[in-house]
């Protein structure tokens, strides 16, 4: 076992949007920080092999439940938000601020560095036009929903992002990790977190695997960002058995159907939704390139469907699940789609059946179900406090694992409000630590 011998101040394990943020502030406010990431840090290309290798892989990024439903995270530098699809929503504050975590400040100085707006009209597609302008008809406020996009970089008729965006216009969490670096962090890819060493109730480090390799990195703070399934996995094995139990995934459908004079299939997915708060569902539109759209129906078995990518209208609907399920001790997920869930994306599909038919559409069906959003598995409330600090001194956690309560929204931007504060408090750790050192500094000096 080798250890790896340089100093630093703090490990971060992960370097999704929740990692790469708290390892870029920290490093901004001139901490030693080491990121470790499971997955390579190539480059991105947008291709479809490179999504399939780094979010695709079943037992690795596309976990599979009992019920056939694939929960898909990215195992690379900068975690799901390679993929992602931009939405920037803001946080539900009040159920956050009743479990102690108050993000505003946090979350107006992530607007304000951020990219976040909605798309020009020139960038939203035709398929999301067509979609909000029956939906409109229809009674609903649909509107166009915040990005994180560099817009002047970003292209119509491009549909890249899915895949990862190579053009540098889709703001992603990678961007964090290279400026952390730039300020002087390191980042090791490549590096699987097995387990937090632990003596005395304190993190002392961490264990990770990485090119066949068993090592070990000693430090004073650990924040393990390991995304919503990853952290639960890395805690248990670190003696916190209680991760990873009752937790949510944001299950969802989309509803398709084609219509003529549509030559689509290339826009930018979710330029525009409704938030359907009462009926616990999200609707938006959803482009997906041509090899996803096949997917999405040979899962259905509508192979009659194979080669209308082109012409088809889809919306999204995104639930609010109940918190229920574990992951296993090897990172499997077990849960289930309680039937009140299927409900409300049922209800949802009646909805946005009727929308695609109001825009002209036929042969209108629904996908299999699918997860993206896998959080609250090391609540707030119950495995941490609202200092995100677990039962262990100097081990913190910071992901979409922290969430306290059913979710049912797009979260990055929460999460990096949520990293923000977190660096904060770590800062005002240390400074505390500092003072009192130099306040008992002169009794020291007197008995020696
Ligand atoms: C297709 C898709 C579309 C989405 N669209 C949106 C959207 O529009 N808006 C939005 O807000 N959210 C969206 N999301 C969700 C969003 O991407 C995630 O919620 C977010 O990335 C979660 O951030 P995180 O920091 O919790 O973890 P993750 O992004 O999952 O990052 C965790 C990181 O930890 C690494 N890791 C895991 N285990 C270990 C280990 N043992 N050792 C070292 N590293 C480890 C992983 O490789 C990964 O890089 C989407 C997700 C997907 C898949």
């Amino acid at each position: 076992m080798n250890d790896a011998k340089q100093s630093f101040d703090a490990i971060v394990v992960g370097t999704g949007p929740g990692g790469a943020t708290v390892a870029k502030e920290l490093s901004a406010k001139g901490r030693k920080v080491l990121m470790l990431e499971w997955g390579p840090n190539t480059p991105i290309n947008g291709t479809a092999a490179q999504f399939i290798a780094m979010a695709g892989i079943p037992g690795k990024s596309a976990l599979i439940t009992g019920k056939m439903l694939a929960v898909v995270r990215g195992i690379t530098t900068g975690g799901s938000s390679m993929f992602f699809y931009a939405t920037a929503y803001d946080p539900p504050y009040e159920m956050l601020s009743s479990h102690g975590l108050d993000i505003k400040a946090e979350v107006e100085e992530a607007k304000a560095e951020l990219p976040i707006a909605p798309l020009s009209d020139e960038l939203v597609g035709p398929a999301a036009v067509r979609i909000m302008s029956s939906a409109r008809e229809l009674g609903y406020e649909w509107h166009k929903l915040n990005k994180f996009v560099y817009q002047d970089k970003c292209r119509s008729g491009c549909w890249r992002c899915n895949y990862g965006c190579p053009f540098g216009a889709k703001w992603s969490a990678r961007m964090f990790v290279e400026d952390a670096v730039a300020l002087g962090a390191t980042l090791i890819s490549d590096a699987k977190v097995t387990r937090v060493l632990v003596e005395g109730g304190k993190a002392t480090g961490v264990e990770f695997k990485c090119r066949g390799e068993l090592r070990r990195a000693e430090v004073g703070t650990v924040i393990v960002a390991a995304g919503g399934i990853g952290s639960a996995v890395v805690l248990r094995a670190s003696g916190i058995r209680g991760a990873g139990y009752d937790f949510f995934y944001d299950p969802l459908i989309t509803v398709m159907g084609t219509v003529s004079g549509l030559n689509g299939g290339r826009e930018f997915p979710m330029a525009a939704g409704i938030h359907m708060e009462e009926e616990g569902y999200l609707m938006t539109d959803m482009t997906v390139p041509a090899l996803l759209h096949v997917g999405f129906h040979a899962e259905v078995l509508r192979f009659d469907q194979l080669a209308s990518h082109s012409r088809t209208l889809q919306i999204m609907i995104k639930a609010k699940d109940s918190l229920c399920g574990r992951i296993t001790d090897g990172g499997g997920v077990r849960k289930g789609l309680p039937a009140h869930d299927q409900a409300k994306l049922m209800k949802g599909y009646g909805r946005a059946r009727d929308i695609l038919r109001n825009a002209g559409a036929k042969n209108v069906h629904k996908s299999w179900y699918i997860a993206s959003h896998p959080g609250g598995t090391v609540k707030v409330g119950d495995i941490l406090d609202s200092d995100l600090k677990t039962e262990y001194d100097n081990l913190y956690v910071c992901d979409c694992s922290v969430i306290p309560e059913a979710w049912g929204l797009p979260p990055t931007l929460t999460l990096i409000g949520l990293a923000k504060r977190l660096a904060k408090h770590l800062a005002a750790e240390d400074e505390s630590r500092a003072v009192s050192q130099v306040e008992q500094s002169p009794t020291i000096a007197q008995s020696a």
